[in-house]
C-alpha cells in the first residue's frame, strides 16, 4: 500500500508549484511573434514586473535561469579587472562570486558562514578600507536559498551612502521576489536579479535584471558589453524581437502573464503577508518537534528567517531518510540540504529544506507539516508531538508587527 497516489507536491525551493492557471495559459498553439496579441501584451507585462519589484526603474528579460541573470547583471556593470565585494550568506552568494571570478572580475568575499545574515558593519569596514574605490559593486543575496537566511538590503544602502562610496548595490532576489517583502527603490538597490521559477510560479527559463538610472549610467560608460547580455535593447526595445534578443519564449510569456494576473489580484502586500503567516506556521511546527529531538532550524532567530524557504537539520542520515520517506509514502518531495556539508557528512544529508514560495496556501502547508510529522513518527526519530497543532494555532494567531 502507498499513500502517495494522488496529486504530488514538490515542496522544494524551486522550481516551485505551478498554478493550473499558469499551465493552462501555456497550453496553446504557437502564437505569431511578428504581430498580434503577444506583442500587445508586453508593456503591461513590464509594468506588472516592476509592480512586483517595487521599482520605477527598468527591467531586462532573458531566456535564462538565475545564473543567466547573475551573469547579465555583472556583464552590464563591471569590467574584467575591476572588483566586487560579495557578502556571502550561503551557497548562492559564493556562486554569484564564482560567476564574477569566471568573468575576470576580482572578488572580495565576506564569508558570513551559513547561519547568519549579512553584517552591515563588516561591509562598512571593507568599503571604508577601499580607499581607491576599486570596488564597483556590492553583491548580496536577499534570501540565500541554501541557508534560508534573509538579509537586510536597505542596511547596505545606508552604509554605502554614509561612506559616500559609489559602488552599485546589487541584490539577488531569485528566491525572495514575490515571497519576502522586497522594495527595490525605497531600499536603494541599484540592480536586482530574479528568475521565473520561484515566487513567480512559472517554469524555469526566464531571468530578469531590474536596474535603476544609476546602474544604467554605469552601463553606458562601459567600453564594451557582450551583445547578448546587453540590457539596453531589452529594456528599451524598438521592436518586439529585442525584448528577448531574438525569438521570444512565447509560452513562458503567457505563463508569466497568468502569474502576474494572480499576484495583481491578490496584491503584493497580501502575497507577502500570506508567505509570512505560512512561514510562522512552519516555524511553530519545527520548533515544537525540536523540543523533543534532534531537529533544529538552521536560522535560530526568527527575524532573520526567510518566508520562502526553511532549512532544517536532523543530522545524517536522518535528513535523507525523512526526505526519502515523505516522497515514497506520501507524495511530498522535500528539498535537499545544499552547501551544508559537515565533517562526518560531506553531502549534507543531515539537512533538508521546505520550499514555500509562490503558489502555496494553508492546506498545502498543513499537509506538508502533517506528512513530516508522520515521517518522524514512522522512522522513530525523536521529536515532540504536536507540531501540526502548533502550526494550526500559529496560522490563526494575529500577526506580530513588522
Ligand atoms: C535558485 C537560486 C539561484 C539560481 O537560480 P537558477 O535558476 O537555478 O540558475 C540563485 N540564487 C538564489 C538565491 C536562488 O534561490
Amino acid at each position: 500500500m502507498s499513500l502517495a497516489n494522488g496529486r504530488p507536491y514538490l515542496a522544494i525551493p524551486g522550481p516551485s508549484v505551478m498554478p493550473d492557471a499558469v499551465l493552462r495559459a501555456m497550453h496553446r498553439a504557437a502564437p505569431n511573434i511578428y504581430e498580434g496579441e503577444l506583442i500587445g501584451m508586453m508593456p503591461e507585462l513590464v509594468a506588472d514586473l516592476k509592480y512586483v519589484a517595487r521599482t520605477d526603474g527598468h527591467v531586462a528579460m532573458y531566456i535564462a535561469n538565475g545564473h543567466g541573470a547573475w551573469e547579465a547583471a555583472l556583464a552590464n556593470t563591471v569590467q574584467p579587472g575591476q572588483a566586487v565585494l560579495i557578502a556571502a550568506t550561503g551557497r548562492f552568494g559564493h556562486g554569484w562570486g564564482e560567476m564574477a571570478q569566471a568573468m575576470g572580475i576580482e572578488t572580495q568575499i565576506l564569508d558570513h558562514g551559513r547561519q547568519a545574515p549579512v553584517d552591515a558593519e563588516r561591509v562598512r569596514a571593507a568599503l571604508a578600507a577601499d580607499k581607491g574605490q576599486r570596488i564597483k559593486a556590492v553583491l548580496a543575496v536577499h534570501v540565500d536559498t541554501s541557508s534560508s537566511v534573509r538579509s537586510d538590503i536597505a542596511a547596505l544602502r545606508a552604509v554605502l551612502d554614509e561612506l559616500g562610496h559609489p559602488a552599485l548595490l546589487m541584490a539577488d532576489c531569485i528566491a525572495s521576489l514575490a515571497c519576502d517583502r522586497f522594495e527595490m527603490d525605497s531600499w536603494g538597490a541599484d540592480v536586482m536579479v530574479t528568475g521565473s521559477q520561484k515566487g513567480l510560479m512559472v517554469p524555469p527559463g526566464l531571468g530578469f535584471v531590474f536596474f535603476n538610472d544609476r546602474a544604467d549610467a554605469v552601463r553606458r560608460a562601459m567600453p564594451r558589453v557582450s551583445r547578448y547580455w546587453d540590457w539596453s535593447p531589452r529594456a528599451n526595445p524598438e521592436m518586439f524581437y529585442q525584448y528577448f534578443g531574438g525569438t521570444a519564449p512565447t509560452h513562458h510569456v503567457y505563463g508569466l502573464r497568468a502569474s502576474l494576473d494572480m499576484i495583481r489580484a491578490e496584491g503584493i502586500e497580501a502575497v507577502w503577508t500570506r508567505h509570512a503567516t505560512l512561514a510562522r506556521g512552519i516555524w511553530a511546527a519545527a520548533e515544537c518537534w525540536g523540543q523533543g529531538g534532534p531537529l533544529t532550524l538552521n536560522i535560530a532567530d526568527r527575524a532573520h528567517r526567510s518566508h520562502a524557504v526553511t532549512a532544517m537539520r536532523l543530522g545524517a542520515p536522518l535528513g535523507a531518510r525523512l526526505r526519502e520517506w515523505t516522497a515514497r509514502e506520501c507524495g511530498v518531495t522535500l528539498g535537499i540540504g545544499l552547501g551544508m556539508s559537515e565533517p562526518d557528512d560531506p553531502k549534507g544529508t543531515g539537512f533538508f529544506r521546505f520550499g514555500h514560495m509562490g503558489h502555496v496556501n494553508a492546506h498545502m502547508i498543513l499537509g506538508l507539516l502533517g506528512v513530516v510529522e508522520a515521517g518522524l513518527k514512522a522512522l522513530d526519530i525523536p521529536h515532540q508531538a504536536g507540531g501540526v497543532a502548533a502550526a494550526a494555532e500559529a496560522l490563526v494567531s494575529p500577526a506580530p508587527q513588522g
